[in-house]
């Protein structure tokens, strides 16, 4: 009981593709001892949330949930760049956000509207294939 919060409490359960992360992006996952815990990814000043939000602060809180999503998609950026990714960033993630198997993945219809969650979660995919690809090449794989 006490190991499980610690876990919760440490957030080391946090995946930077919001789509895949406990707290789908919103900040706050709630933990199988009914306890809610802050994602030290995605959090972005939303309040608890059982603490009921005042007018005017939902406008706030979506300018930084904002920034915090552009934060990361620039941090993909610069990995897929640091593994010697130099093709068109946008464009490949377009791509995989119009990819059918990619949206499937995460149980995403092909019509839904892109969020910027997508973003990242498609920006996290082309760093990570970026990061294989090149860990690929410098191995020298003969087969
Ligand atoms: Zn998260």
């Amino acid at each position: 009981m006490q190991n499980e919060f610690n876990y919760m409490q440490s957030g080391m359960w946090a995946e930077r593709n919001p789509l895949i992360c406990p707290c789908k992006g919103t900040g706050w996952t709630l933990s199988d001892l009914d306890t809610w815990h802050e994602c030290p990814v995605h959090k972005h000043g939303r309040p608890h949330p059982e603490v009921e939000m005042l007018e005017g602060d939902d406008d706030e809180v979506e300018v930084r949930r904002l920034e915090m999503y552009r934060r990361l998609y620039v941090d993909a950026r610069n990995a897929a760049r640091k593994a010697g990714f130099t093709y068109n960033f946008k464009d490949a993630c377009t791509g995989l956000l119009h990819d059918q198997e990619f949206l499937g993945r995460y149980g995403i219809g092909d019509d839904a509207e892109i969020t910027p969650a997508m973003w990242v979660a498609a920006a996290e995919e082309v760093a990570e294939n970026a990061h294989v690809d090149r860990q690929a090449e410098e191995a020298d794989y003969p087969f």
